[in-house]
């Protein structure tokens, strides 16, 4: 299938400061040459520790905010200024990490649900209104729906609100749902339920989801295509089973070896030693050159310092960029 989104060599920078005459203007490189795709009815993972620009790459792909550089398509159409903010927002849906704060304290769940309905559907007549609403409560499993429509935001849990914040953003019909960490503040007991009423969501509507997590095992289960970001950068992609159980770069075995449940993790990884989790995420105002995962790699070579490794394909749509496979014909590292 083609894919409904599709990003190529995107970057942002923020400005933090302004040149002058005494200083050079300073910018937080947040996110540096990143591409990917995203397909109807499949779930791509954008996986990696905070501060790694996951966050940064959903709210370009959202229209939040504007990327420095590269390109974004829309179903072919490049997405730039003229590109009605409107017509891409009915189809494109961020779902937000807090569903405590991603809803208004002083309007109830009638409205929340109503005013997208008005807006994207263009839905006015009030028994119209009423049933759009209920159908999209009964849609996330909210039900009896009538006993929700009136409550407010503090009477619900936080499962039912973020429950009330996806059916918000399907009332748009969208074809892409961009699901920002949608589980990491919720109780560890519901958070499969939530995950596992985006996967039904993506099947029967066909929906394109960008699943944005620090969890890389919940990946697996999740999404059919994994990527990773380090530092601003995409540094391992390819399927989730393949990135999760073969994975290749550094970082990712980091990841994986430093996972919450290690008995599960380490079942997943064969043949993947445990990584010591040294370092930190480096800052982006100075980013490290070359590599920047070289102040934490355990195999870093020179190169790793001097360049950028370029992206090695290792089969089955399964690539990474690092110098133990490929791009420097000194190193003759691990075969892929
Ligand atoms: Fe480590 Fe070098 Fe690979 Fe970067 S390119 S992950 S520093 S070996």
């Amino acid at each position: 299938p083609q894919p409904i989104i599709e990003v190529e060599h995107l970057r942002k920078e923020f400005p933090l400061r302004q040149a002058s005459f005494w200083s050079k203007a300073m910018t937080v490189k947040a996110v540096e040459d990143t591409n990917l795709a995203l397909y109807p009815g499949r779930a791509l993972a954008l996986v990696g520790e905070s501060g790694s620009g996951k966050t940064t790459v959903a709210r370009m792909l959202a229209r939040v905010y504007q990327p420095t550089s590269g390109t974004m398509s829309y179903q072919g159409r490049i997405v730039n200024r003229q590109f009605s903010l409107k017509e891409y927002r009915r189809n494109v849906q961020l779902v937000f990490q807090d569903p405590f704060a991603s809803l208004n304290p002083v309007h109830n769940i009638r409205y929340h649900l109503a005013r997208p309905l008005q807006i994207y559907r263009h839905a006015t007549n009030r028994d119209e209104l009423e049933a759009g609403v209920i159908s999209l409560l009964q849609r996330v499993s909210l039900s009896p729906a009538e006993q929700f429509i009136e409550k407010y935001p503090h009477q619900l849990s936080g499962g039912q609100r973020q429950r009330v914040a996806i059916a918000r953003a399907l009332a748009a019909q969208p074809r892409v749902l961009l699901a920002d960490e949608p589980v990491s503040m919720l109780d560890v007991s519901i958070r499969l339920d939530i995950l596992n009423l985006l996967l039904r969501l993506k099947d029967e509507e066909q929906l394109a989801l960008l699943f944005i997590t620090h969890d890389i095992a919940s990946a697996r289960y999740f999404a059919e295509s994994t990527l990773v970001m380090y530092a601003g950068q995409t540094v391992e992609g390819g399927p989730s089973d393949e990135v999760i159980q073969q994975p290749k770069h550094p970082y990712t075995q980091l990841l994986i070896s430093a996972a919450p449940n290690p008995g599960r993790a380490n079942k997943i990884v064969k043949g993947v030693s445990k990584i010591p989790a040294r370092g930190e995420i480096p800052s982006l105002i100075k980013p490290p050159t070359g590599c920047r995962f070289h102040p934490r790699c355990p195999h870093a070579m020179p190169i790793c310092k001097q360049a950028f490794p370029p992206r090695t394909e290792l089969g089955n749509g399964h690539w990474t960029n690092c110098f133990l496979y490929g791009g420097d014909p000194a190193v003759s590292g691990p075969t892929p």
